[in-house]
């Protein structure tokens, strides 16, 4: 289908100057909004005209941090006593159930999780993956997963040290190799590395070197733990984000996640180098692991992003657990509120930016056709200056009735009709299954 017509919407358009039009209308040609307008227009040579009832359409989400390799986990309970703090979970499950993947787990597992992206209304998702097993070409498998599904994604591998030395390096540099010959804009990579604390220095060295020279931008976690900066500091004499700056991974077009034990001169290097931070708050509290400090980050002009680090793909819940964690941690009402739907509507897009060259983000011509259609009446009055608060209180309840991705229709009123969802999913549970044998065998 090469064009739509949305109309009889409420447009949350991302734009400052004009954030909300009622009774809105979008045509969409060739994968590209082409047209927003206030009121309805005559098309009519276009394939399909949509009335919307009044519903929120808003620019589809952005995950700027995820592990779709983690969607098979859910219900899988470790052997023996919760794991209890950051290297336990690491060690006895993602450590152990990443190596267990197989190459149909991971195209199970994303394909599965990406349906959980369409129903959410994300359209764009930033992964960071990591299958031991079957390291070769795992990210090709992502890839068709992305592209059956419909989605735009930005890959990488998470290079380690932790199963063989320099795990990964060939697989990035191959899959961005591939990228920058597709020239695809729906799928495209980052040079992958895990943590400071599982590279060593002659993997990290090549590592830089390698996307350095490919013109990449990496995605790496940082002080997700204390584990992190103290390794760092006890093996290689350095503190964890000047590491990476005299590698030459920091910068404009590299993503650091979590940041949860950076220090304020951390945050000024991080500031001063250009470089991105996504917090990751579900992910965080699941865990046990304290906070990102956002507002620090802010405060000092960073672009910071929101993701979910393997929990889902339910961005506006994220925006909402952003703030609720952060008014938790400092015993303060009045902080973040603005600041978390800032993450979700602007600066997520922002991010995307830095690596796609199709933006998204905001309802307005040239922008990628990214859609998704909230039913949501408002039970108070819905403007611009109350628009956050719809939100983040609203929009994390109100279901996604349809999810528009590159232009195309890729779910409706629940339903993914371009994959069987009933054969995938039964295939999903299959296989989680089998790996679940596979983890408890390890242990
Ligand atoms: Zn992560």
């Amino acid at each position: 289908m090469s064009s739509l017509y949305l109309h009889n919407a409420t447009l949350v358009t991302g734009d400052t100057e004009r954030p909300l039009i009622a009774k809105g209308s979008i045509l969409v040609r060739d994968g590209l909004i082409a047209v927003v307008a206030s009121g309805e227009s005559d098309h009519p040579q276009v394939d399909r005209s949509i009335d919307c009832g009044g519903a929120l359409v808003v620019p589809g989400w952005i995950n700027a941090h995820h592990h779709l390799y983690s969607t098979l986990a859910r219900g899988y309970a470790v052997p023996g006593p919760s794991p209890k703090g950051f290297m336990d979970i690491l060690e006895r499950l993602w450590w152990k159930l990443d190596r267990a993947l197989t190459a149909e787990d991971v195209y199970v597992s994303t394909i599965v999780g990406l349906m959980d992206a369409v129903r959410a209304g994300c359209t764009t998702v930033i992964d960071h993956h990591a299958s031991p097993g079957c390291v070769d070409g795992s990210l090709d498998v992502m890839a068709q997963a992305f592209r059956d599904i419909g989605l735009s994604g930005c890959l990488c591998y998470e290079t380690s040290d932790r199963n063989r030395e320099g795990e990964g390096i060939e697989e990035n540099i191959r899959f961005l190799e591939a990228c920058r010959k597709s020239d695809d804009d729906q799928i495209t990579g980052l040079f992958g590395l895990h943590a400071s604390m599982t590279l060593g220095e002659k993997t990290l060295a090549r590592a830089a070197e390698a996307g350095q020279a490919l013109g990449a931008g990496f995605h790496v976690h940082i002080a997700e733990g204390e584990a992190d900066g103290e390794v760092t500091r006890e093996r290689y004499g350095k503190e964890l984000f000047s590491r990476f700056v005299e590698a030459g991974i920091a910068g404009p077009t590299s993503l650091f996640a979590h940041g949860i034990h950076l220090t304020a001169r951390e945050l000024d290097q991080m500031k001063e180098t250009g470089s991105m931070l996504v917090t990751n708050p579900e992910s965080n509290q699941n865990n046990g692991l304290g906070h990102t400090p956002l507002l620090e980050a802010l405060e000092r002009g960073i672009l910071c992003g929101l993701g979910t680090d393997g929990m889902c793909c339910a961005m506006p819940a994220q925006a909402r657990a952003a703030y609720l964690i952060q008014r938790a941690a400092r015993r303060d009402s009045s902080v973040a509120f603005m600041e978390a739907a800032t993450l979700l509507t602007r600066n997520n897009p922002a991010i995307a930016r830095r690596w796609f060259k199709t933006p998204r983000g905001k309802l307005a011509p040239g922008y990628q056709a990214d859609l998704a259609i909230h039913t949501y009446r408002p039970i108070t009055p819905l403007t611009g200056d109350t628009l956050a608060g719809h939100l983040l209180f609203g929009l994390p309840y109100a279901p996604v009735k349809m999810t528009i991705a590159r232009g195309r229709v890729v779910m409706e009123d629940g339903m993914i009709s371009h994959v069987d969802e009933e054969q995938l999913l039964a295939k999903s549970r299959e296989c989680a299954g089998a790996l679940w044998k596979r983890v408890d065998a390890m242990s």
